[in-house]
């Protein structure tokens, strides 16, 4: 099927972005005490909506990814393992092989069904996007990006994001742009589509030296055909806004041009954020902002527009997680957002929150201690960018012309 072309050539038309919603998604939940709590999907929308952010915006619920779906990416022992141990009696003394049953990604019941929602809910918004429904579409409990096609990893059981290219790529013939800012390595997806030459990933993360998964270096540029559409920034710990957004605003528009894709795809991860317990990244979110903005940008500028977005990890849940996303969507929706956080949400929360709530969207400018060694690490990154280029570029030139 071709991509259907919004009207005549150079206008681009009203941008529509549709949210994907239900509460059903919540039912993706490994444990009370594990790090991936889906009280913060709650706690997104909820601000969004407080905010007034979701005022005549189309939200779609989910429907659950089919077999047939799931078995573009995933090898089929893989899914009937999953399915086999959703179930509350079943033996689990192949759990480990499968990636499941540890303290990442201990076993739930009803993990199939609820997984494959998620997915179903990124399917959806590639359908919304690819049909031409929609401009943009977000699927903010999307963003599973570490799952591989044969293993649980990273809290992450199907990959919906691998699932949906998958789909976009069958259907459409389309060439896709992925590109992650989560503070971890966007393994999973690079994996299924090492070989791939019309999936290009884009993965910016804390350098696999000192974090989870422990790969995403720029010599991993893919396999055969692939081979130099896998492209990856390791940045260095503490890595502030300034650094990471002028490798973003130096990077993506080059490589977007030099591709020449049909459609993005971004996962939104906002484990960057300085407060975040699991990562050691010092993003604000600012980078939630500007980031989602460049890439609409971009998507205008080679794809008529086409971005599907997710979320993906976050786990400082009550006070960065709903403002981050928050500003993801505001910035895909083109919408402004106040500073103030209305009280209404605060109260709604307050009851339940085992921390203060914050009362600003975004973080002050002097919010966080600064960093001693802020030269020394943008230079760092400065030189893994240098490295990347001269080790993928030429690939990509000589591979694109
Ligand atoms: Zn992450």
């Amino acid at each position: 099927m071709a991509v259907p072309r919004r009207g005549p050539a150079g206008s681009f038309g009203a941008v529509s972005t549709a949210l994907i919603w239900d509460p059903a998604l919540m039912a993706y939940h490994f444990s009370p005490e594990h790090p991936f709590n889906p009280r913060r999907l709650a706690l997104a929308v909820s601000l969004m909506e407080a905010m007034g952010l979701l005022e005549d915006v189309p939200i779609f619920p989910p429907r659950p990814a089919g077999d047939d779906e799931l078995l573009s990416v995933h090898t089929p022992d893989y899914i009937a393992a999953v399915r086999r141990l959703s179930q509350p009696e079943a033996a689990r003394l192949d759990a480990a092989r499968w990636g499941l049953g540890t303290d990442d990604n201990p076993i739930f019941p009803g993990m199939h069904e609820a997984t494959a929602l998620v997915v179903g809910g990124t399917l959806r918004a590639a359908e919304l996007v690819m049909s031409g429904e929609a401009t943009r579409a977000m699927n903010i409990a999307g963003g599973l990006h570490h799952a591989h096609a044969a293993r649980a990893s990273g809290f992450c059981v199907y990959n919906d994001l691998a699932v949906a290219i998958q789909w976009i790529r069958q259907t459409y013939g389309a060439r896709v742009m992925y590109i992650d800012y989560d503070a971890h390595h966007g393994d999973g997806v690079q994996g299924i589509f090492y070989h791939d030459a019309d999936v290009l990933t884009l993965s910016l993360h804390e350098s696999g030296r000192f974090l989870f998964p422990g790969t995403g270096f720029t010599d991993e540029l893919g396999e055969g055909a692939g081979y130099g559409y896998s492209l990856n920034v390791p940045l260095e710990p503490f890595t502030e806004d300034d650094s990471w957004m002028a490798i973003h605003r130096e990077l993506l528009p080059e490589i977007a041009e030099a591709f020449r894709p049909d459609v993005i795809v971004l996962q939104n991860g906002c484990d960057g954020h300085v407060r975040d317990p699991l990562t050691h990244l010092r993003a604000t979110t600012r980078l939630y902002e500007e980031t989602p903005r460049l890439v609409c940008e971009i998507a205008d500028r080679f794809c008529e527009g086409r971005l599907v977005a997710t979320g993906g990890g976050g786990y400082d849940v009550w006070n960065v997680v709903p403002r981050a996303w928050t500003l993801v969507w505001a910035a895909l929706s083109g919408r402004q957002a106040p500073d103030g956080i209305p009280t209404r949400w605060s109260e709604r929360w307050r009851a339940e929150a085992p921390t203060p709530l914050p009362a600003l969207l975004r973080d002050q400018e002097d919010a966080y201690t600064p960093v001693p060694r802020r030269a020394e690490i943008e230079s760092a990154n400065r030189r893994m960018v240098q490295k990347l280029r001269r080790q993928a570029f030429p690939l990509l030139r000589t591979a694109l012309h």
